[in-house]
């Protein structure tokens, strides 16, 4: 009977060890496949991530290169600005809803890679990081295909979200690289879309898809931009001025001081060359801070030789995101001693629209310190009337495109006359920039223009003429 018991004791005991080993050699299984589903996924949408990219791609990219393929990169724009607005756990959440936005849109698109079913429903993009996402397109043998994609995509992703009463907006840009025709390599695929998106963002309208000359072109940039920033720091930048005239005194109101760079060696740079670029690639905010500082120098100086005259400064709308410009400016006013009134800062209307909320408030502060406000290259942008009437600025500018002909053609003459009209029912003075004929001054004049800025009046030059210009200029239209 004992003996009995104990082999029934032993027999169980051999059964608990038996299942205790099977048991566990099963939670092993499951814990590594626990952390593959967390190696091979983004951890904030939960799709593919790069990893997961590269080891489905191995076995197609090691294919004898007959079939032709498109990785087609999308990334989210402003994705900063969400962030800001919304905070970082928010703005998780919407990349996580981008991400399966675009992943909806390519449900019925069959030849494109999967990576995997959830409930059946097929996963075809692959998060890369941070905002952007990857798709591997089988173009077959037409490569046009992979641009309509991504166009369709651009179209149809971005609707605006509701996030806590806010409808947030956003724009994706995109890159595309063909295999195997610009590499049988998935980095330098990758590397290869990452360029044609960067110049998609830099020219809009231009194509996505990434060639050759890209590499040249943007090495060149980016030296160039790193030479601005050295450029900034050892005064290669130059100023020019150009003075604003009330027309029928030949009084002169104000001037504009227009930035150049002197290059060693490429020259006297006009602003076209580089200006854009700056803006671009965030290089704009040091060189407005050295335009400022000078041209609140300069103000100061001319009173110290009892002349004067309000200088009037460009800024970019992308300056108007700096928070820490009013500290600036204040700061600049104190150390020279110089009003603030002196002071003019023109918007070019083109750009303003980007960003209409936090420029607008930017401009407020500004309007506070008691700078003028002006609105330049009137009539290019799209401002409506209810926005206009909101901006707290004193003068619009007249775009050179309008004045310069307007002697030539009745449609120039009645645009203009209509922009002049709009502004002063705005209770905005006009200036007139790019007069260069007298048939064009007494135009304006006649249609209650007195502000205007041009090479009838003067061409710009260099700024350190400006005080010995100015006490000649006043010599010979002196006042009354
Ligand atoms: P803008 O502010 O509209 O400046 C006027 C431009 O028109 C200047 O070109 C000026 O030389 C030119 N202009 C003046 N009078 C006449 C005229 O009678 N006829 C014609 N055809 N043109 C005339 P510039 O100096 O090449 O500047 C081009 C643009 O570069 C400026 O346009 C402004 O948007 C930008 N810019 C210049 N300096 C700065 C700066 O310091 N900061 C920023 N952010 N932008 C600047
Ligand atoms: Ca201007
Ligand atoms: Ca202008």
């Amino acid at each position: 009977m004992l003996q009995i018991a104990l082999l029934l004791l032993l027999l169980l005991t051999l059964i608990y060890i038996i299942k205790l080993k099977r048991d566990l050699r099963l939670a092993r299984r499951k814990q590594p496949d626990l952390q593959n589903f967390y190696s091979l996924h983004d951890d904030i949408s939960g799709f593919p991530n790069k990893y997961a990219f590269q080891r489905q791609l191995e076995p197609i990219l090691k294919m004898a290169p007959e079939q032709q393929f498109a990785l087609i990169l999308l990334k989210v724009e402003n994705f900063d600005q969400i962030n800001q607005l919304l905070g970082h756990s928010n703005s998780n959440l919407i990349l996580a809803q981008i991400a399966q936005r675009i992943n909806d849109r390519l449900a019925a698109e069959s030849k494109i890679l999967t990576f995997e079913y959830r409930q059946l429903q097929p996963v075809r993009v692959c998060h890369l990081g941070s905002v952007d996402f990857a798709i591997w397109l089988d173009v077959g043998s037409q490569p046009a295909r992979a641009e309509f994609l991504a166009k369709q995509l651009q179209q149809t992703v971005p609707q605006p979200m509701l996030v806590h009463g806010c409808a947030i907006d956003y724009r994706l840009s995109v890159g595309i690289s063909f295999y195997p025709e610009h590499s049988i390599q998935l980095n330098e695929l990758l590397e290869r879309a990452y360029l044609a998106l960067q110049h998609y963002q830099w020219q809009r309208g231009a194509s996505s898809v990434f060639s050759a000359e890209m590499i040249n072109y943007t090495t060149e940039k980016l030296a160039l931009m790193a030479e601005l920033r050295q450029a900034i720091d050892t005064d290669q930048l130059v100023l020019f001025v150009q003075p604003q005239m009330h027309m029928q005194s030949r009084q002169v109101l104000a001037a504009e001081v227009l930035v150049r760079w002197r290059h060693p060696q490429k020259g006297l740079l006009a602003p076209e060359a580089f200006l854009a670029l700056a803006e671009e690639m965030g290089v704009i905010y040091p060189l407005t801070q050295w335009v400022l500082e000078h041209a609140i120098q300069t103000i100061a100086s001319l009173s110290a030789q009892q002349l004067t005259s309000r200088i009037a400064v460009n800024i970019s709308s992308k300056d108007l995101l700096h928070d820490e410009l009013i500290d600036e400016l204040e700061l600049l006013f104190a150390k020279y001693q110089v009003k603030p009134q002196q002071l003019m800062l023109e918007v070019s209307e083109k750009t303003l629209l980007a960003e209409p909320v936090r420029t607008m408030g930017m401009m407020q502060r500004l309007h506070q310190l008691g700078i003028e406000l002006v609105l330049d290259d009137f009539g290019t942008g799209f401002s409506s009337l209810a926005y206009l009437r909101q901006l707290p600025i004193q003068y619009v500018k007249v775009d050179c495109s309008f004045i310069s002909d307007l002697h030539k053609t009745e449609a120039h003459l009645a645009i203009t006359g209509a922009i002049i009209d709009m502004a002063r029912n705005l209770g905005l003075g006009v200036i007139a920039e790019g007069v260069e004929g007298a048939e064009v001054e007494d135009r304006l004049l006649r249609m209650g223009c007195h502000r205007a800025q041009g090479y009838w009046y003067s061409q710009p030059f260099d700024l350190s003429g400006f005080p010995a210009w100015l006490r000649q200029w006043q010599h010979r239209h002196p006042l009354g």
